[in-house]
């Protein structure tokens, strides 16, 4: 292969396994298949490496194959170009919810999304897509760029509280927005901030509902690190968003489950999301029955008898209408309610044993709704006696919601 002058030889690689699409989660055939039920013939990889000590354009790579004496060349469909690491770019990120991604396609994992504002320096390009300093990749068509601006760094001092019954929100004063990250645990939620260097002193920590200390530690030259220990092992609900440069986070509070109530769930709110609706028809049973009338005859019931209980419930769909995933999970965000159930019946990948892939499933994204996500699948396996389909992590619309804890159902038989 030829590239900017360079001849680079290709050898032949190692065969490599196989793996899955992620749809063989569903029906638990997600082994690698191994080198060795790979077909000889089946694999060609060649490959090389080299280093480029200069920026510049590269301009397109050029392969050579010389087979029983003959020659063919083919130009690769791509153009190579070196950047220059005191010349980064810098983009800012102009949508509400940037999707940061762990490569340069949608096949690639999510990480935590970046608040409308935030700026990075871009350090690699690939397509439409980019690398940000932090490490994260983002779609351009997510950002703009910040003509002139150097890569952004910030420091920070202390940090800043703002208390209401329902919610703790803590400000992080910053120089400008940069990259984030959340974990969030059984008992803590931490919170990274990149591109950061602590100048701190002293902060508040008065007595708060939720947050029983905050600890927070610079864990590399490039990290920040915060803490939150908090009181009760199950998180309500969190938002994060630039004010200007500031960076708030929002904690909510647990909803009021003092035993002194007339109903058993007054004060409660509860989303309902009948999945699908209008020309988008989910699956269909075998006698033609459609789900997107099921999940909404189903939600109803449930609306009745929680509302009965004295729950305060919001319906995303009240009758056989189209609704964007987007426009759900904003209903989601704008609401609040205190959980969230988007209601579905299954439709399940084909090739799954007929025996294991049925029953009731339930999906959860972020640790905040698993034990409801698990409480709910062993609770109505139990009491209805329905088959278990199983408890999945899965990354969809309906379970990204971090304001609430957030599952979708699969009711199916
Ligand atoms: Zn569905």
């Amino acid at each position: 292969m030829k590239l900017g002058g360079q001849a680079i030889a290709l050898s032949p690689q190692p065969l490599a396994a196989l793996l899955p699409d992620n749809k063989a989660a569903l029906t638990g055939r997600n082994q690698p298949l191994s080198p060795n039920n790979i077909a000889q013939n089946q694999i060609s990889n060649y490959a090389g490496c080299t280093t480029v000590q200069t920026a510049g354009d590269l301009g397109q790579p050029q392969f050579q194959l010389t087979l029983n004496g003959k020659t063919v060349t083919q130009l690769g469909s791509g153009k190579v170009q070196i950047l220059s690491p005191s010349q980064l770019q810098v983009a800012e990120v102009t949508v509400d919810s940037g999707i940061a991604r762990t490569g340069s396609s949608t096949d690639n994992s999510r990480l935590t999304p970046l608040p409308k504002g935030t700026r990075a320096a871009i350090a690699g390009r690939d397509g439409d897509w980019l690398r940000l300093d932090y490490g994260g990749w983002i779609n351009s068509k997510e950002t703009r760029i910040i003509p002139g601006a150097v890569p952004p760094r910030t420091i920070i001092r202390s940090i800043g509280y703002r208390q209401s019954p329902e919610k703790t929100e803590v400000i992080f004063p910053l120089q400008v927005p940069i990259p984030i990250s959340v974990k969030q645990g059984d008992k803590d939620f931490v919170l990274t901030l990149y591109n950061t260097t602590a100048q701190t002193d002293t902060f508040r920590t008065d007595e708060n509902p939720i947050i029983s200390r905050l600890d927070w530690q610079q864990v590399n030259p490039n990290q920040v690190q915060y803490i939150f220990n908090l009181k009760q092992n199950h998180q309500w609900g969190y938002k994060l968003r630039y004010e200007g440069t500031s960076l708030v986070l929002t904690l909510r509070h647990p909803p009021d489950f003092s035993t002194k109530k007339q109903k058993p769930l007054s004060g409660i709110k509860i989303l309902l999301d009948p999945g699908h609706g209008g020309k988008e028809s989910g699956a269909r049973g075998a006698d033609g029955t459609l789900e997107k009338d099921v999940n909404l005859a189903v939600s109803k019931l449930l609306r009745n008898e929680l509302i009965q209980r004295g729950a305060t419930v919001v319906m995303s769909r009240e009758d056989d209408r189209e609704l964007s995933l987007p426009d759900r999970q904003k209903l989601i965000d704008t609401e609040e309610p205190n959980i969230s159930l988007s209601v579905h019946y299954n439709s399940l990948p084909d090739d799954g044993d007929a025996e294991k892939t049925q029953g009731v499933g339930m999906f959860w994204y972020h640790p905040q709704a698993h034990s409801l996500a698990s409480f709910l699948h062993n609770y109505i396996v139990a009491k209805l006696k329905r088959p278990t389909y199983g408890v999945f992590w899965n990354n969809l619309a309906l379970t990204r919601p971090a304001s609430s804890p957030s599952i979708l159902m699969e009711l199916g038989l």
